[in-house]
Formats: structure tokens, C-alpha cells, sequence
């Protein structure tokens, strides 16, 4: 076990040192970086994006209390405690009626309504105020030595170069180049790819507070959420090889509001719609999250699909393990932590994806589905609205698995 007690140090131009090697500025990266900040732990950020485009990535934005509580804990709760908007209870529209089912539990826990983008903002802000180093358009391609000196060679401006450190996060998502440098990684990675995406759409159109939720709808299913009292997140499921310019803003208003018909004069309110994208739907689950003194988290190792809103839930899960697990390896020299790390992030992570698997395929339009499929559907969506236990699995669901450590 290494435990060097240097501080993070530029060696040459080309070779640098640190404590933690973090590759990924996403949620899991930066989170990470913090958490091993608040313990004294040095890290370096490698990130092969611009700080432009990591900024202004549109992505999650519902958050389990869990996830508010831990951003809060690191300091990272000034603006999403003043604009984050409560979320208590989900609508659930099916054959042309809306059902809502309340998302409180007796604890007062409730899911709050903030934009990946901010959480991403404010804990780069958080960073970079402590003058600590994020490496913005830095690629990394490979490992060397992660069981005994590890280090992330890296392209920047390029340049090659080496980050030498006595651990490695892998925090670069699902495209990263983590995963692959785990040996036996792809026999036991599991995949379900669903035939069909999302088209998320962000529009400057006051949200309608009567139109919200989840939309079953036999022409698909669809999505309308806010992000403020301004901004609608909307989706639209949409044939796998859908390409963004394929409607125009009047179409999706117009296909918005025929998903989420209900019998009444209910309408969209429209605004220009202000992003657009189209992300295939998939489950995924890597079942080695560590070799040596490289562990991996959040969409590096597992993938849901975005119904149940659980991503960016399950990568702070993972963190707050690998941030304990770092800690307690690189200042106490013990690694149990590390040895149960897969194990102990995977009872969080399987049920969630589960339920996310779960909730896919009870809101979608399957294609060939017959009327039989249909109504089970119908079912399964009228279990989590009718009795108190179906309530109460519904709620614990969205409010999250509790944390393992
Ligand atoms: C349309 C959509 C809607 C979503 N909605 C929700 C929601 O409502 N709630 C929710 O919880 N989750 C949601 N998610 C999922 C959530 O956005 C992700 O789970 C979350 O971003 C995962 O964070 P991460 O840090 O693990 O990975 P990422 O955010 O993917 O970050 C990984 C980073 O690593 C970088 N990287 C990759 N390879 C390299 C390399 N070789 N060298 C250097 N850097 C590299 C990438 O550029 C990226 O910045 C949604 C996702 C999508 C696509």
C-alpha cells in the first residue's frame, strides 16, 4: 500500500503528480474531487471536453433527498437549496386519465427538481474558487501499472503526457476508456438496448402545472417536467433512428399535446424550444467495478434508462463509496473497502436499475405491442396508484435505495 505524503506537484510539463487521478468532469468526477478535498486527499481532473461544453450539457434533473443531502454536505448547496424546486408528488396519465401519486414519505423526504448543468457549474465553481486544477480538453487513452504505480497517460493541446498517482477514479461514462482496463470487464458487463430513444427537448415555455409527469400514450410515451418557472424539459419517445431535425417546433407542441390529451381543454403552453437531443435507451450493468487501484463509477459502469430519473442518483451513490473506499486506503492503509467495493456499490445500483428497467417497460410503446400488452400495462400503472402498498413501492422507488455507506 502506498501512502505518500506529497502534495499534488508539477514534476516536468509532461509528467505529473498527484494523489487520486480522476478522469471524467461529469457529476461523478467533480463529486468525487470534493469529497477527497474535504478529506486532504489531492486529485487532478482529466477532462477531453471544453469547460464550454461541459457547462452547457443538458441532461438530469430530478434528485433523490439523498443526492440533495450529499451536495449539501460538500458545500455544494447554496443555489440548489434557492432555486431547487420541490417535486412531491408524480402524475401518471394513462387512457386519458391522470393519476398522481404522492412522492412524500412520513419523513417528509421528497425529490427535488434541479439541472445536471447547475450541479455540474457549481461544483467546478466550488473547485476552481480553491484554485485546484481541472484539466479541460485533456484526453486520456490509456492506463499503466494500476496494481502497483499507477499512471493515466493523457493527450492536452497535443501534447502527450503522464499523471502519475497512487490511485484512479474512472468517472468517464459510459464511451470512457476506464471500464476496458479492467480484466474481465466485458464478460461480466450485462446490456439491454431498447428499441427505441428519447427526444429531449428544452423549451422557454412557462411549464403547465396540469401537464407534468408521465404520459402513456399509445402514439408513445411522453415526458413534461420544469426546470424553473420559465424553462420545460420535455421528452418524446421516438423510433430508435430518429434524428433531432425530423420535426419542427410546431410538431413536437402539437405531438406533446396529443400524448398527453386527457379530455380537456389542457394544452402545452409553447415557447422556442431551446436544445434538443436524441438518446438511445438502454440498461447496462458492469459487475467488476474495481482492478488494483483503479475503481470505476457512475455511467462507466452502469447505464439505466432515463425513467425512473436515477443516473445521476446512482453515480452519487457510488461516489460517496469510492470516496470512502480512497480515504480509508490511501490514509489508513486498509483496503477492505476496496476489496467489497463492486459488491457494496452493486446493492444499491441493482435494484435501482430494476426499477428503472421496470418503469421502461410500463411507459413505452413496444413495437408490434398488442392490446393484451396493452392492458398489462394498464395494470401494472393503475398497482402503483391504487392501494397504499403500491404507493408506498412507487414512492420508495423514486426517493432512492438507501445508501450502503
Ligand atoms: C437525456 C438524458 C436525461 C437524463 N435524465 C436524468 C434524470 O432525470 N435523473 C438522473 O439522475 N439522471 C438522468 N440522466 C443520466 C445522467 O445524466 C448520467 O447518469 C450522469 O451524467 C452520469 O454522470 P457521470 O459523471 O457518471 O458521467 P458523465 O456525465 O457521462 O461524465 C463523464 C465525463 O467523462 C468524460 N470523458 C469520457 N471519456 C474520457 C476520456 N477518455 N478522457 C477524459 N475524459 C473523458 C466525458 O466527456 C464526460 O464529461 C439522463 C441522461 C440523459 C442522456
Amino acid at each position: 500500500m502506498a501512502w505518500r505524503d506529497t502534495e499534488t506537484d508539477k514534476v516536468t510539463s509532461t509528467n505529473i503528480r498527484t494523489r487520486v487521478g480522476i478522469v471524467g468532469a461529469g457529476p461523478a468526477g467533480l463529486l468525487l474531487a470534493r469529497m477527497l478535498q474535504l478529506e486532504g486527499i489531492d486529485s487532478v481532473i482529466l477532462e477531453r471536453r471544453s469547460r464550454a461544453y461541459v457547462l452547457s450539457r443538458v441532461r438530469a434533473g430530478v434528485l433523490e433527498k439523498g443526492t440533495v443531502d450529499t451536495l449539501i454536505a460538500v458545500g455544494a448547496g447554496e443555489r440548489l437549496l434557492r432555486e431547487g424546486m420541490p417535486n412531491k408528488d408524480v402524475q401518471l396519465r394513462w387512457d386519458g386519465v391522470c393519476h398522481r401519486v404522492s412522492t412524500v414519505d412520513e419523513n417528509g423526504r421528497h425529490l427535488t427538481t434541479y439541472g445536471q448543468a447547475k450541479i455540474v457549474e457549481d461544483l467546478i465553481r466550488l473547485r476552481e474558487g480553491d484554485g485546484l486544477p481541472i484539466h479541460f480538453e485533456a484526453q486520456v487513452d490509456r492506463f499503466e501499472d494500476i496494481t502497483g504505480n499507477p499512471v493515466i497517460h493523457f493527450s492536452e493541446g497535443g501534447v502527450a503526457k503522464a499523471l502519475h498517482c497512487d490511485f484512479i477514479a474512472g468517472c468517464d461514462g459510459f464511451r470512457g476508456v476506464s471500464r476496458a482496463h479492467i480484466p474481465g470487464a466485458d464478460a461480466a458487463s450485462f446490456l439491454r438496448e431498447y428499441p427505441f430513444s428519447w427526444f429531449g427537448i428544452l423549451a422557454e415555455a412557462a411549464p403547465n402545472p396540469a401537464l407534468r409527469g408521465f404520459a402513456h400514450s399509445r402514439r408513445g410515451m411522453a415526458i413534461a417536467s420544469a426546470r424553473s418557472d420559465k424553462i420545460s424539459r420535455l421528452y418524446l419517445q421516438v423510433a430508435p433512428d430518429f434524428k433531432v431535425d425530423q420535426m419542427d417546433d410546431e410538431a413536437i407542441w402539437d405531438e406533446l399535446d396529443r400524448r398527453f390529451v386527457d379530455g380537456t381543454s389542457n394544452r402545452f403552453n409553447r415557447g422556442p424550444i431551446i436544445e434538443k437531443s436524441v438518446a438511445r435507451l438502454r440498461g447496462f450493468i458492469c459487475t467488476e467495478m474495481q482492478y488494483g487501484k483503479l475503481c470505476i463509477a457512475g455511467d462507466a459502469a452502469h447505464i439505466v434508462p432515463p425513467s425512473g430519473a436515477k443516473g445521476l442518483n446512482s453515480a452519487v451513490g457510488d461516489v460517496r463509496v469510492m470516496a470512502a473506499t480512497i480515504t480509508r486506503y490511501l490514509k489508513e492503509g486498509d483496503s477492505t473497502l476496496l476489496e467489497n467495493y463492486s459488491a457494496t456499490c452493486l446493492r444499491r445500483i441493482v435494484p435501482t436499475v430494476h426499477w428503472s428497467c421496470e418503469m421502461s417497460d410500463t411507459l413505452h410503446m413496444f413495437p408490434g405491442q398488442s392490446e393484451f400488452d396493452t392492458r398489462m400495462q394498464y395494470a401494472k400503472l393503475d398497482s402503483w396508484v391504487s392501494s397504499p402498498g403500491g404507493q408506498q413501492r412507487f414512492r420508495e422507488a423514486m426517493l432512492g435505495q438507501p445508501y450502503p455507506i
